[in-house]
């Protein structure tokens, strides 16, 4: 009961801050590090040394302080960042739609939260957030078999490049032809969610052209993500990291129904991780890249803007301003769930974009 009071209270908006480790040559250089005294498990400061202009060892810290819902400082593990969001990711089986970004500057250990570190490093006890969902949501609606509860699940996952759709889950050469595309259509009458849950009947939200995959299996879905991975990659090599420079956008859409109830819902996870928050140099930067830095940009502040608009309880909600936040309409407000980590580096050479991803952060808390 107080849980949900205190839900209530706070709306279905969630920001956590996970601080990654000092990682290889970081440890070794001179710079050294941000320090991050935690004040308890919900509050971080953030402190630097202040360099001493003097020469005269007069350096005063520079402290900042702020709060989350909750704090991962660098020392804790992959589960137990996944213990904190389970009963979140399981709420998208009672129906609920539920959204969970990774924002943060390249670097900052967003893909290792969402997906798990890279190659030979990965491993049952290293994979992130999105093999872990998987996992439950698979066993928990094992386990919701004998209660009559019968699910079917799809998977799409795409790119946001340049404001530009492109289906991960697609062959190289599909979409080339044939342009992805959100499109609307009417709120079915009375259709939708008669289920336990709280999935908005608003308007169906379907991208043309995208692959909507049935999948049966945990399985079956770790094939599908390494088939994006290795669509993700390709057009890395191609166009100089493009992936830290586009979203990625992995969506299960799940229909549930209960033939001992009648119940029935449709809800949606969604699993984002965003483009890098680093602010390009702009004297520096031309062509190509001002163009995709402005795209993120954008996206990335529209994205912060129906947060504060949801959370102000605004009669207008501007998700239109952007592919992310309009692909997602349906999932962002309403009796959706929301859950943003800031991905920090601790590393003293990244303090201002680490300060830039806090302050963010105050915006959509
Ligand atoms: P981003 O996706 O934000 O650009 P990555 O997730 O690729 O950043 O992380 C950058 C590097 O830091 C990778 O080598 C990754 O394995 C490592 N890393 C990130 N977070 C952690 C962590 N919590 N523990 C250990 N290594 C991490
Ligand atoms: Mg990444």
């Amino acid at each position: 009961y107080l849980h949900n009071l205190v839900q209530e209270l706070k709306g279905n908006i969630r920001v956590f801050c996970r601080v990654r480790p000092l990682l290889g040559d970081e440890v070794s250089k001179s710079a050294g590090h941000i320090c991050f005294p935690s004040m308890d498990d919900s509050g971080i400061a953030l402190v630097k040394q202040e360099e001493s202009h003097t020469g005269r060892g007069e350096s005063k810290p520079l402290r900042y302080e702020f709060s989350f819902d909750k704090v991962f400082q660098s020392g804790c593990s992959q589960s137990d960042v996944f213990q904190e969001i389970s009963q979140l990711v399981q709420s998208a089986l009672d129906g609920y739609n539920v959204s969970i970004f990774a924002y943060g500057q390249t670097g900052s250990g967003k893909t290792f939260t969402m997906e798990g570190p890279d190659g030979a490093d990965f491993s049952p006890h290293t994979e992130g957030v999105i093999p872990r969902a998987v996992k439950q949501i698979f066993s928990a609606a094992r386990q919701l078999e004998p209660k009559g509860w019968n699910y079917t699940f799809r998977a799409s996952f795409i790119e946001i490049y340049n404001e530009n759709l492109r289906d991960l889950l697609a062959g190289p050469r599909a979409g080339k032809s044939q342009p992805l595309e959100i499109k609307q259509a009417p709120a079915k009458g009375s259709g939708g969610s008669g289920g336990s849950g709280a999935a908005a009947a608003a308007a169906q939200l379907t991208v043309t052209n995208l692959l909507y995959t049935p999948v049966t299996s945990e399985a079956e879905l770790e094939r599908l993500l390494l088939i994006a991975k290795g669509n993700r990659s390709v057009a890395s090599t191609a166009a100089n990291n493009r992936s830290s420079r586009s979203h990625s956008v992995f969506q299960l859409h799940i229909r549930g129904s209960n033939e001992a109830t009648g119940q029935q819902f449709t809800s949606q996870l969604n699993l984002v991780d965003l483009a890098g928050s680093e602010r390009l140099d702009k004297s520096q930067s031309t062509g190509e890249r001002l163009k995709e830095a402005q795209h993120i940009n954008s996206s990335l502040t529209s994205l912060a803007l129906v947060i504060m608009a949801l959370s102000n309880k605004e009669q207008h909600i501007p998700y239109r301003n952007s592919k992310l936040t309009y692909l997602l309409q349906n999932c962002l407000g309403g009796n959706s769930k929301t859950l943003m980590f800031i991905n920090l580096s601790p590393s003293e050479d990244n303090f201002s974009e680490t300060l830039n991803s806090l302050r963010f952060a105050t915006k959509v808390n």
